[in-house]
């Protein structure tokens, strides 16, 4: 058995390079934790997903943006490697979801078919049914994976059925798209506000070494985005953030809570309900990006095949 209560809690890497080669980049932070990462070059969301091992079963929180991704031979590699250095007789699967957007539930079906598994939709009423998460803002229930025992937050106000999920033995705050080193679509504003104090009181009551949300769309230049839909991100901000960001978090949303709009800080942007021309201004700046993109391309490709059909006539003429 592994104790996952009284040793030493595990201390990992976050500030790794994700560098897109494979359709799914595999980071272990410990032996027990996992991070991976949807390749720009499969999807621009590039969500993470995290699978945490229990003594009885592992979470894999979140299923990525696409339903063809190589998902399942992924975890069911990870899993089978795990298990042969921890044998058990039989290790079941929660599949569960930070939160119910497409981005983060496209894989789910490739899990309905796997033995001692368990997929929890990301519905609202099921996420409360499964987990037993009472109905009242602000609720949390643990959950035990076998000796690890997480904490599972209702955290609305980017999407309703929301969940921020504390483990203890890393210390790390899966924050799903609430907090996250990028564009925090806010949805519901008074619940948002509820969840991101929720986050701060816990942070301040318990052992936050990471805050881990499920995107990085920011550059490493503070204030400033990758256009939407950006397949490539050099100079990323690092996935990680911090107690202290999530109090930044706070007082922005607070300081603008009844003013729809966006909020340029450092580390995140806050769109608090954006009015329609903000999210268009979003997408055609994405959109501009991308054709002059698509233009360089062109351009490169037409220059090549100029060199080559020159130098062809030369090699030809000689
Ligand atoms: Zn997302």
């Amino acid at each position: 058995m592994i104790d996952f209560e009284t040793s030493a809690p595990a201390t990992g890497l976050l500030d790794i390079d994700w560098n897109h080669d494979d359709p799914i980049q595999v980071h272990a932070y410990d032996e027990h934790t996992v991070v991976l990462r949807q390749s720009k070059k499969v999807h621009y969301e590039a969500p993470f997903m995290f699978l945490l091992f229990g003594n009885e079963r592992a979470l894999l929180l979140d299923t990525g943006a696409t339903a063809d991704s190589p998902l399942r031979a992924t975890v069911d590699r990870l899993i089978e490697t795990w298990r042969q250095a921890h044998p058990r007789e039989t290790y079941g699967l929660v599949v569960a979801h930070t939160h119910g957007h497409g981005d983060h539930v496209a894989g789910d079906d490739q899990f309905r078919d796997r033995p001692d598994t368990t997929v929890v939709s990301a519905d609202l009423a099921e996420v409360r049914a499964y987990f037993g998460l009472p109905e009242e803002p602000g609720a949390e229930v643990p959950f035990d994976l076998g000796g690890r025992v997480l904490t599972l937050l209702a955290s609305p106000g980017h999407h309703r059925a929301s969940v921020t999920v504390h483990d203890p033995w890393t210390g790390i705050l899966f924050t799903g798209d609430t907090v996250l080193p990028g564009r925090l679509y806010i949805e519901d504003t008074d619940a948002y506000l509820a969840s991101i104090r929720r986050l701060v009181a816990l942070a301040d009551a318990t052992r936050v070494t990471h805050v881990v949300g499920c995107h990085i769309e920011m550059t490493s230049r503070p204030g400033r985005d990758y256009p939407l839909g950006a397949t490539h991100q050099p100079d990323e901000h690092a996935l990680a953030m911090t107690p202290a960001d999530l109090r930044a978090i706070r007082d922005a949303v607070e300081a603008h809570a009844t003013r729809r709009g966006v909020y340029r800080y450092p580390d995140f942007i806050v769109y608090n309900r954006p009015p329609v021309p903000r999210m268009l201004a979003l997408v055609a700046r994405g959109l501009v990006r991308k054709t002059f993109h698509l233009g360089q391309r062109r351009a490169a490709t037409a220059w090549r095949r100029r060199q080559n059909s020159a130098s062809g006539q030369r090699s030809s003429a000689a």
